[in-house]
This record gives structure tokens, C-alpha cells and sequence, in this order.
């Protein structure tokens, strides 16, 4: 499971990028009120906070597989891994269906079917919920 947790979850890391340019990409050309809606900050803050998630997804992935290929034993960081990259993804596909309005929600993108990946994400390989229970048996609890 340690390494199934970093594996896939690196998957869904170069997902939450590709989110995040396909949601920076449509906020720069769809124009509203006569600008790009990117110019909105309510808009490009969800774009921010993206770029956050993914780049913090990344480290995650990295220090978790570093530490497999070392052969070390990685309960606590392959379940922080997955709970976070997983999480996060789920949360930026939210965003990005709201970037896209109607767009987001219907199938002429693939918006709306990568946030049911994401939620799909949150259950296998173990649920959220589950990750939580690991994290805080391996932190005393
Ligand atoms: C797309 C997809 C692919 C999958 N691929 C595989 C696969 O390749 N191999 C495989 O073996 N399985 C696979 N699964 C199954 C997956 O691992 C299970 O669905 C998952 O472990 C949850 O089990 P469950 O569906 O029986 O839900 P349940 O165990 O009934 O959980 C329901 C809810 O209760 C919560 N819950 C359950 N137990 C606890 C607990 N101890 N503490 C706190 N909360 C708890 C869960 O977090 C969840 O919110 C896949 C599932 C999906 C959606």
C-alpha cells in the first residue's frame, strides 16, 4: 500500500496540473463583462490556489517515493501523500467546474468527468477517512 499510495497519487499530481492549465487556459480566453474572466480575482484566486495545491502535491510525491527507493518504510508520509494530493485534486476540479460555468458541468469538456475521477480518488486505495485514521495512529493518537 506504501507504494501503491505514492504511485497513483503521482498520477493524480500530474493530473491536478493538468487542471490547472486547462483552468488557467479557459480563464484567459473566455471574456465576460468585457475582459477575461482570469482578470477577476475571485477567479484567479482559485488559479492561485491550485498552483499551491500542485506544487506541494509534487514535493509530496517526491519525498514519499525518495524514501521507497531507499527501501524505507513510509507508512505516515504514503498516507499524508495520498490524503492531501487526493484531497487537493478533488478541491481544484471543484474550482475548476466553476471556472468553466456551464462548460463545467456539461460533457464538451472533460472538466466535469475529472471531478468524478477526483472524488473517486478520496476512496480508493483507501478512503480519506481511513488516511486519517493512519495519520493520527502514527502521530500518538
Ligand atoms: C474507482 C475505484 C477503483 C477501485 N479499485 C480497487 C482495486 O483496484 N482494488 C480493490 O481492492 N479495491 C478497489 N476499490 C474499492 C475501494 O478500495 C473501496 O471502495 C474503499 O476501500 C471503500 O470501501 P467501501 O466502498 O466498501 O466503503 P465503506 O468501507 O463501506 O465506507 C463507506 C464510508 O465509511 C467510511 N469508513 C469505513 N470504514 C471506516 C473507518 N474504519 N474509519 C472511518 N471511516 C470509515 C469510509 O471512509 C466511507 O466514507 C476501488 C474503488 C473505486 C471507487
Amino acid at each position: 500500500m506504501e507504494w501503491e499510495r505514492v504511485l497513483l497519487f503521482a498520477c493524480q499530481a500530474g493530473m491536478l496540473q493538468r487542471v490547472l492549465e486547462s483552468s488557467a487556459t479557459y480563464a484567459g480566453q473566455r471574456v465576460q463583462f468585457g475582459q477575461q474572466i482570469a482578470k477577476f480575482q475571485s477567479v484567479s484566486n482559485k488559479i492561485a490556489n491550485m498552483r499551491v495545491s500542485m506544487e506541494l502535491a509534487r514535493l509530496a510525491v517526491y519525498k514519499t517515493a525518495w524514501l521507497k527507493d531507499r527501501g524505507k518504510r513510509a507508512a505516515l508520509e504514503s498516507s499524508i501523500t495520498k490524503l492531501f494530493v487526493s484531497e487537493s485534486l478533488k478541491a481544484a476540479c471543484l474550482d475548476a467546474v466553476q471556472i468553466h460555468g456551464a462548460y463545467g458541468f456539461s460533457r464538451e469538456y472533460p472538466v466535469e468527468r475529472e471531478l468524478r475521477d477526483s472524488i473517486a480518488a478520496t476512496i480508493y486505495s483507501g478512503s480519506s477517512e481511513v488516511q486519517r485514521n493512519i495519520i493520527s495512529r502514527l502521530s500518538g493518537c
